[in-house]
């Protein structure tokens, strides 16, 4: 396989403490790249490594085929676009002007391009109005577009939609989807929220106290969690031996509820919980959620 970036055995030390610890990870060209981990498990340190803006205490990582002990490893960043931690965007003026202000950064040789980039991220309507007044949404876009003003084929969002309001978290996963279908650019995308991850990304990468615990395709990982079908019922006491005869596998919730794994006949099952009085309120289909996969995974809520 192709891939964008690779890290191996990469270290972050603060004194004795190990923010990363001998972390390796793999991100597909072309893949949106979901790094999924609690808050402090390294998601940001990673990312700051990587941009160059922090050094590693020990390890490599190695981008498009260049790595990062490489001289020529600036030179390979700009094929990357970055919106780490808060967006750095001028408060005072628009739009326009803070893309123009980056190309100037940049360097480059003409403003080529500007309007498409406001276009595509969905500003092409916010004229002489200044970022200050801009929703944290609309920041978070324009952050994006300048991440792009140097043609990245590959980009990199530290939690993109925290604090967005659901319309706000919507045109956020509509643009990375876009950027990665229409526009080709590998996407690293960290969150907490493991649900919004599951509607965007191809690939996972699990972190957990500073190393990948797991990196597993998001085809793959739909098939890990399990489908099922949860029950209500009047009363689980008798419940068990049904599931056993038939080889169930199956998770006894509560006195009234319960999950049960694998391919099923809904009414053989309500008839034969009928005959040891159990009584059937609804039943559903459901899959084994990502946070349940996640939580299975390394322990503990999603909040370290
Ligand atoms: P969050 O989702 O909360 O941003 P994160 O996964 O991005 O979490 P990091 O910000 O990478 O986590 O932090 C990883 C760990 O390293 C945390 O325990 C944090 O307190 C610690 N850490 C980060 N920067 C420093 C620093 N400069 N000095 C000491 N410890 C630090």
């Amino acid at each position: 396989m192709d891939y964008s970036l690779t890290t191996n055995g990469l270290c972050k030390y603060y004194k004795d403490f190990k923010a990363l610890n001998n972390l390796s990870m793999h991100v597909p060209k072309g893949a949106i790249y979901g790094l999924v981990g609690k808050n402090g498990a390294g998601k940001t340190t990673l990312i700051r490594l990587i941009c160059g803006l922090q050094r590693p205490t020990a390890g490599e990582f190695t981008l498009y085929g260049v790595k990062s002990t490489d001289c020529k490893i600036g030179k390979t960043r700009r094929r990357m676009g970055a919106v780490v931690e808060t967006p750095s965007i001028y408060l005072d003026t628009t739009a326009r002007e803070n893309i123009r202000e980056q190309y100037r950064v940049l360097g480059m040789s003409s403003f080529d391009g500007v309007d498409e980039l406001i276009t595509f991220v969905g500003l092409e309507n916010t004229g002489t109005k200044r970022v200050r007044n801009f929703s944290l949404g609309m920041r978070q876009r324009l952050g994006i577009a300048i991440a792009l003003c140097g043609r990245p084929d590959f980009l990199i969002l530290d939690e993109p939609v925290n604090g967005l309001d659901p319309q706000g978290i919507i045109e956020i996963r509509e643009l990375i989807l876009r950027l990665n279908r229409e526009r080709q650019i590998t996407v690293l995308i960290s969150s907490h929220i493991l649900d919004e991850l599951s509607r965007l990304a191809t690939y996972y990468g699990f972190i957990d106290k500073g190393s990948i615990v797991k990196e597993i395709s998001a085809a793959k990982l739909k098939a890990e969690c399990r489908k099922c079908v949860h029950l209500t019922v009047n009363d689980t006491t008798h419940i068990c031996p049904v599931f056993d005869k038939r080889g169930l596998d199956y998770n006894v919730i509560s006195m009234t509820e319960v999950d049960v794994y694998g391919e099923i006949k809904a009414g053989d099952l309500v008839h034969a919980l009928d005959e040891v009085d159990c009584e059937t309120i609804s039943i559903h289909e459901k899959n084994e959620s990502l946070e349940t996969y996640y939580m299975n995974l390394v322990g503990g809520g999603m909040d370290a």
